[in-house]
């Protein structure tokens, strides 16, 4: 591995070696040491690596224009894009609004969200009610909407903090409700929330339909979503739904609030929208909401590469090929495989307390009792820890130890949509050498020997 000094900084010390070159769901580093990538980096690259035909069409687009600025130009992969992405979403939601990236696709849905209230006389809706936990974005206005206090804490003085109700974490819960009770008991404390605040103080309600890795590909039981939607409409409050993470196709759909046939108000669109090949993201709005801001003067906001062309024209080719090749309904067949076996690790590791999520976007999470769900220490760092064993064994997963509502070391498994179930079964071995050697690490007895 190159240890020479480097100028770059990020989150951490932890050095990694220079990437080579990627194809398809691998990457080879510089060494020829092959990884899967096994979580789409941070769940971004749907469409796989080096996808030749994204190139060629991101190369013609080069040879034209890379840059026309937006108050100058109209450009064609701009405009074309919105409209393949208005044609996507549900029925009235067809106005799209382009970003570089997650943060700004939040920021800009609650800006927007503002300036429509505004707009409508109801200047004293400012509040948006978010989740914890949660995550949205690392920017100051997206920080005060995301439900963790590792990242927002420091920073708390600098921002106003927004309302903030329990994730529905139901595999958590140990009563006797129904699935289908505990999805209106989490629901229902939205109500309790807008009630707690004052209705005409409260904008937007914003979640992620199925958690990224804030939660770990939580999903909600159907009637959340429902309930949720309706104590929107009664309140006269937006309903955001952050799919940046969600979005693309992850969980098997275009949007994951296909899944529960809700039509928020407005979307965030991202990562696996521009699928690595391009800084790109969008903000999907109710038609009639624009409408209403531009009559007012327009839309005070922007970003200088807002609709660049180069990275509207990577989206366009993205969603071709998404188009073409069924990625969507591969993330949706292989999800279920892969669901399937990362279930079957429960029968061997008795220390995997929840294997959750949607479509491919899935995750499992590591306990020190089943039963209880109790966390495993935390001075263990298991979840820095498995990946490290993974990594070295060629395989990417993504984790976090959630703090906020409740701890616990959760682990997602998110390869490219173009995973096959060869791949799955690569994908299967590796994790579970893994986890044998963490077993092995922690004197972690195993149940029995699985299929995996
Ligand atoms: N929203 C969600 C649900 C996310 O998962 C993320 C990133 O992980 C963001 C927003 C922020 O996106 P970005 O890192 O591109 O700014």
């Amino acid at each position: 591995m190159t240890t020479e000094k480097s100028h770059l900084f990020y989150q951490s010390r932890q050095p990694r070696p220079f990437l080579e070159r990627s194809e398809g769901i691998y990457h080879y580093d510089e060494n020829g040491k092959r990884y899967i990538d096994g979580s789409s980096g941070a769940m971004v690259s749907n469409i796989g690596h080096s996808n030749p035909r994204v190139l060629e069409k991101m190369k013609a687009q080069m040879d034209r224009s890379t840059f026309g600025y937006r108050l100058h130009f109209r450009t064609h992969p701009s405009e074309d894009l919105a409209a393949r992405v208005a044609a996507r979403m549900p029925e009235g939601l067809d106005k799209v609004f382009f970003v570089s990236g997650g943060s700004e696709a939040v920021e800009t849905a609650i800006k927007l969200a503002r300036q429509y209230a505004v707009t409508q006389g109801e200047e004293s809706r400012y509040k948006v009610i978010s989740r914890l936990p949660s995550y949205h974005g690392a920017t100051m206005g997206s920080l005060s909407v995301t439900g963790s206090p590792l990242f927002t804490g420091k920073f708390a003085p600098m921002f106003t903090e927004m309302p903030k109700i329990p994730a529905p974490t139901c595999y958590l819960d140990r009563d006797n409700l129904t699935e289908e009770e505990r999805g209106i008991k989490y629901a229902e404390m939205l109500r309790e929330k807008i009630e707690a605040e004052g209705p005409e103080t409260v904008l937007a309600f914003l979640m992620e339909p199925v958690g990224g890795a804030s939660t770990g590909a939580l999903v909600a039981p159907d009637s959340y979503y429902t309930r949720v939607a309706e104590i929107c409409r009664e309140y006269g409050i937006l309903l955001i739904y952050d799919e940046v993470m969600t979005g693309a196709g992850r969980t098997g759909k275009f949007l994951a609030a296909e899944h529960w046939g809700i039509t928020p108000d407005i979307v965030a669109l991202s990562k696996g929208f521009g699928a690595g090949y391009a800084p790109l993201g969008a903000v999907v709005a109710r038609n009639d909401m624009v409408e209403a801001l531009l009559d007012a003067g327009g839309f005070l906001h922007g970003f200088t590469y807002a609709g660049n062309p180069l990275a509207c024209a990577a989206g366009l080719a993205v969603l071709d090929e998404m188009e073409e090749q069924d990625l969507i309904g591969n993330a949706a067949r292989m999800g279920d495989v892969l669901k399937a076996r990362l279930t079957g690790l429960m029968d061997r590791y008795p220390f995997i307390g929840d294997v959750r999520g949607k479509g491919l976007l899935l995750a499992f999470e590591l306990v020190s009792d089943r039963d209880t769900m109790e966390v495993l220490p935390k001075e263990w760092n298991a979840h820095t820890e498995l990946v490290e064993l993974a990594y070295e064994r060629g395989l990417i997963i993504y984790s976090r130890r959630t703090r906020g509502g409740y701890e616990g070391d959760h682990f997602l498994v998110c390869p490219p949509l173009i995973v096959n179930e060869e791949q799955i079964d690569e994908i299967m071995a590796i994790l579970t050498d893994a986890l044998d050697a963490f077993a092995a690490n922690h004197d972690l007895p195993l149940v029995e020997e699985v299929s995996a």
